[in-house]
This record gives structure tokens, C-alpha cells and sequence, in this order.
């Protein structure tokens, strides 16, 4: 069959992006709109350590009647090895009381970070950060993000790439060692609300070789359901790479844009396909557009 023949039969998947519900700049309801406009047919919203913008998504698709299907997810930050691992459930049924109450921790985590990275930055002066950043999340989970937009609207970088390199990244005034969960914590909690476990953006870690491949054997032993192997800005080989790394550790495939705002660079979208030889976590598991909306519960307690 010809690629554009799949193409018209098969939608466009997008299994990661961030609102306004973590340090995405668009709103749920904005989201979902330019995801239509992008020809996305399928998407996940996974915040970081926040639900809160799914409902509001849902309703907007069901308000403007939008030809667009919404998976629900979430990405969990966990600590594995002295790194942050990030972690997307998707298909999870939000009102389980297993997620929230991981979600509820991780997000006191995430204040008390907050706090002590403004304590850092004050005694480098720069005062205000916190309330800066607060101001910024408009309630959501804060996140270095946040930390990071206020730092630019106060001059000290002129791009994010800059503000990360200078103040936030790990050694930097502005870093403070996190205390997330496990990646057993975090995989347990998206299984038991009947979702699915998806190592989000494996190659943005840092790790060399050896050490990704520790870290999908930990996911794998974890019991770890699948992991992006598909973003849309990746160095020229790793796709290649991510998808035999996904055969020999026997998880299944993602793709995501884990699109924050509109730029130039990353688009709802844009450039996700899965190489041959991989099994979309989409195919395997095809009730995990239901799960979390219409079911919820019907896969928990496994
Ligand atoms: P947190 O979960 O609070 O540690 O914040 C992590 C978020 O900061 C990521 O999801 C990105 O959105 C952003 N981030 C981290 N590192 C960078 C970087 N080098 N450049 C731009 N954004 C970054
Ligand atoms: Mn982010
Ligand atoms: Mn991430
Ligand atoms: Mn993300």
C-alpha cells in the first residue's frame, strides 16, 4: 500500500505536549485547537505531574465538536541513579486515587524545590524569583520552565537554551538536587490506574550508551510498557537507534512532539513516524483512547 494511502487511514498520533496545567504556554482549550490545525488526530496531554488540564481539553473538543481524539496522560519526573527520568503514562484514569495521591506528593516536591531554588537565586541577587515563577504557573505545577521565563523577563539570558546553560542546569545558582519518585513508584501508579508506561524522550538524558541501556533494562524490569522512540527534533540517527534499542528491550514504541509553546522548532505533530520493525503502544493497546474517559477503572487494580 502506498504511504499516502496510510497516511488517510491511519491519524496522526501525538503523545506528548504540555499546557498551561505545567509549563506549556497555551491553554488546554488553545491546545487542542492547533492540534487540529496541525492535522494531529490522536493527542495525549502529559504535564509534568499534572492532570488538570485533561478535563478542560475534553471539554473544549466536545463544546466546538473538534475532530480530534484526546488520550488522557501525564509525565512523572522520577530520580533513578542521580538523573531525572522522565516518565508518560497515558490511558490513565485521572480521578485514581493511587495517581493523585503520587501526583499530590510530587507537587509538594515541586513547591519545595521552588522555594529553595528562589533562596539560591536571592542569595546570588536575584530577588522575587519565587513569587516571579509563582506568578507565571498561574497555579499549575511549577517547574524550572517557569523559573526560566522569569529569568529571561529579567534580562540575565536572552533564550531558553542560555538560561537552562547558566543558572538552572545541574551545578548552576539555581539548581537544587530534586527528590522525585522512583520509576517503580511512578510505573505502579500509571498501571494501577490503567494506564500505560512510556520512557519519555530517552535521548535528551545525556546518558552514553551503556548507561540508556541500564536505564530501559531498570524500565523493562520495572515493568515498563513502552518508550518514545519519535520527537520531532532528534540528531539525524538516533530515531534509527531508539527503535533497536525498543526491539532488544522488548517495549513497545511512542511518539511525541512534548511541544510547550508555538516556535520554529517544534510543532504539534510535526515529523512523528515509527520506523519499521517497532509496535506502536497505540496498536497493542488500542482501549487506551477510552481509558481514563469513558472506562475509567476497567484495567485498574491489575
Ligand atoms: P522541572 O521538571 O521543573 O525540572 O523542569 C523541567 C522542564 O524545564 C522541562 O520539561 C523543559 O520544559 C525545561 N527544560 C529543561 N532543560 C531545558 C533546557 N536545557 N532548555 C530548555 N528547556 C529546558
Ligand atoms: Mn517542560
Ligand atoms: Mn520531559
Ligand atoms: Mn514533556
Amino acid at each position: 500500500m502506498p504511504d499516502t494511502a496510510l497516511t488517510t487511514l491511519s491519524p496522526l498520533y501525538d503523545l506528548h505536549s504540555h499546557t498551561t496545567a505545567s509549563d506549556g504556554l497555551l491553554t488546554p482549550e488553545a491546545l487542542v485547537q492547533r492540534a487540529v490545525e496541525m492535522r494531529v488526530g490522536v493527542l495525549a496531554i502529559t504535564d509534568h505531574d499534572s492532570i488538570e488540564g485533561i478535563v478542560p481539553a475534553q471539554r473544549a473538543i466536545a463544546a466546538l465538536q473538534l475532530p480530534l481524539q484526546l488520550m488522557t496522560g501525564v509525565e512523572i519526573s522520577t530520580l533513578w541513579e542521580n538523573h531525572e527520568i522522565h516518565i508518560v503514562g497515558l490511558g490513565v484514569d485521572i480521578t485514581h486515587p493511587q495517581l493523585t495521591s503520587l501526583l499530590d506528593e510530587q507537587r509538594q516536591r515541586r513547591t519545595a524545590r521552588a522555594q529553595m531554588i528562589a533562596e539560591r537565586l536571592e542569595k546570588a541577587r536575584i530577588p522575587g524569583a519565587l513569587a516571579g515563577a509563582m506568578a507565571l504557573a498561574e497555579g499549575g505545577a511549577i517547574t524550572r520552565g517557569h523559573f526560566a521565563r522569569f529569568l529571561i523577563a529579567q534580562g540575565k539570558a536572552d533564550n531558553m537554551v542560555n538560561v537552562f546553560k547558566n543558572y538552572l542546569a545541574r551545578g548552576k545558582t539555581g539548581y537544587v538536587p530534586p527528590q522525585w519518585c522512583t520509576i517503580k513508584q511512578a510505573v505502579d501508579a500509571i498501571h494501577h490506574s490503567g494506564g500505560r508506561a512510556v520512557v519519555a524522550h530517552p535521548g535528551r538524558y545525556g546518558l552514553s550508551a551503556k548507561w540508556l541501556k541500564r536505564l530501559l533494562a531498570e524500565f523493562a524490569t520495572c515493568g515498563g510498557d513502552a518508550m518514545e522512540v519519535a520527537q520531532c527534533q532528534q540528531p539525524p540517527n538516533e530515531r534509527a537507534q531508539l527503535a533497536q534499542y525498543a526491539q532488544d528491550f522488548q517495549l513497545l514504541a511512542s511518539q511525541g512532539s512534548d511541544f510547550h509553546m508555538p516556535c520554529p522548532w517544534i510543532e504539534l505533530g510535526r515529523k512523528l513516524w515509527l520506523p519499521k520493525g517497532v509496535e506502536a503502544v497505540w496498536t497493542r493497546y488500542p482501549d487506551l483512547l477510552i481509558q481514563g474517559c469513558a472506562a475509567q477503572g476497567k484495567r485498574g487494580e491489575q
